[in-house]
């Protein structure tokens, strides 16, 4: 018995793709926050079947070997190409799409009962899932594209699975060249010559290989998810305590390598207790998210905005220094003095400081600020200190 059994190979990549269906399927409770995760299921699920029917020929009636896998295998692609759109909210024309699917659907029926031409069903099908990886291949770029533009993390799963779409669209465009320019002889697709025992098996690897990208995505996509509520304050949608720590080190890091500016403002907003007192907790709440907004406006993209717990927030403001800072703090104390109508009035009082050559660690910046903060509160608030 040859090492090398299609139809063994074909069995199991089609069970492991199934179950991978399965798992993107049934992923627990956060899978609806996964945009476009049905679509890979069902793309998954079509390509198993597509693989159980092809080991059916010559056993199962026509119909369910050839049409039906045929369009399962067109429909497979379809959905990973759709799955992949949806995921990253990216528009896909799908006029062009479905009058090809049309076009190439047609084709292939009239060349299985009509011309009975093994040929002309390899151009239709090939062609149309050739045709659809360029487009999913597209989508993967464009993404990439975006990250790289946007300078967001770019996880492994994004290359993963985008080589082995451009892989398996290879492989078919190579698969529909084939079949166009030469004529085809033997059965078709479980013949043991060398280069359909090629074909079939890097058809079946990429889809498997495409499948693991699947889960990588999505796992990525869960753990983003998590990732970001923990590095967002729940009433503001500001950076965390966790989150503004984390990139007041990283800011403070940079500083001490290459010596460049880093300014630190601390924010607390004044007799809060009374006006929750006063006014109740909700309105409270209402006030604290009005003043991130005001802030938000003065800052720049590069600032940092975080709250470190109740009324107190900080502000990191890289390449700039302590008299810079101060002018910036000075005119968000004018900015919330001159709050909307809506809400109760409050003022704010700010520390601000700035990184020294001389300092250890973050701390000390901190600590400065706190200082600051304190000697501004304590002559009369509602007014900018610097250290
Ligand atoms: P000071 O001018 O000295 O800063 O006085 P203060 O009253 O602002 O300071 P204190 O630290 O005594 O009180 C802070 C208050 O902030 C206490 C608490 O009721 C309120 N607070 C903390 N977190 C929240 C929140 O999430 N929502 C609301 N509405 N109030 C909060
Ligand atoms: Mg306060
Ligand atoms: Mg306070």
């Amino acid at each position: 018995m040859p090492i090398y059994n299609p139809k063994t190979f074909l069995l199991i990549a089609s069970l492991l793709t199934g179950l991978m269906g399965c798992v993107l399927l049934l992923m627990p409770a956060t899978s609806r926050r996964i945009p476009g995760i049905q679509y890979w299921a069902a793309g998954s699920l079509m390509a198993a079947m597509a693989g159980v029917l092809i080991l059916l020929r010559d056993i199962a009636p026509v119909w369910l070997t050839f049409t039906v896998e045929n369009t399962a295998v067109m429909l497979a692609f379809s959905f990973f190409m759709l799955g992949s759109a949806k995921h990253w909210g990216q528009t896909c024309h799908l006029k062009p799409w479905l009058a090809l699917f049309v076009v190439a659907w047609c084709v292939q029926l009239y060349c299985t009962y009509g011309l009975d031409s093994l040929r002309g069903r390899y151009i239709s099908v090939a062609g149309f899932v050739f045709a659809t990886g360029l487009m999913h291949t597209q989508v993967f770029v464009r993404e990439i594209r975006r990250r790289h533009v946007q300078r967001e993390s770019r996880a492994l799963g994004i290359y993963f699975t985008g080589f082995w779409v451009a892989f398996s669209t290879l492989i078919f465009g190579v698969r529909w060249l084939h079949a166009v320019a030469l004529p085809q002889t033997g059965q078709g697709m479980l013949d043991t010559t060398l280069l359909q025992m090629l074909y079939i098996s890097s058809y079946v690897f990429g889809i498997v290989m495409m499948n693991i990208g699947f889960q990588l995505l999505a796992a990525e996509s869960i753990r983003g998810e998590f990732e970001k509520l923990a590095m967002t304050d729940a009433l503001t949608g500001v950076h965390s305590r966790r989150a503004v720590v984390s990139a007041a080190h990283a800011c403070f890091q940079r500083s001490q390598r290459h010596a460049r500016s880093f300014a630190l403002m601390m924010l607390d907003l004044d007799h809060f207790k009374s006006l929750n007192d006063q006014f109740g907790h909700q309105i409270g709440d209402q006030v604290l998210q009005a003043f991130c907004r005001r802030i938000e406006t003065s800052l720049r993209r590069e600032d940092v905005l975080g709250r470190l717990g109740g009324e107190e927030f900080v502000v990191l403001m890289p390449d700039k220094n302590a008299e810079q800072a101060t002018q910036i703090a000075n005119s968000l104390v004018n900015i919330q003095a001159a709050a909307d109508a809506q809400l109760p009035s409050t003022t704010v009082s700010i520390g601000v400081s700035e990184w020294r050559p001389g300092d250890a660690s973050l701390e000390d910046l901190l600590a400065r600020a706190d200082r600051a903060l304190y000697a501004a509160k304590a002559s009369g608030r509602n007014r900018a200190i610097m250290a």
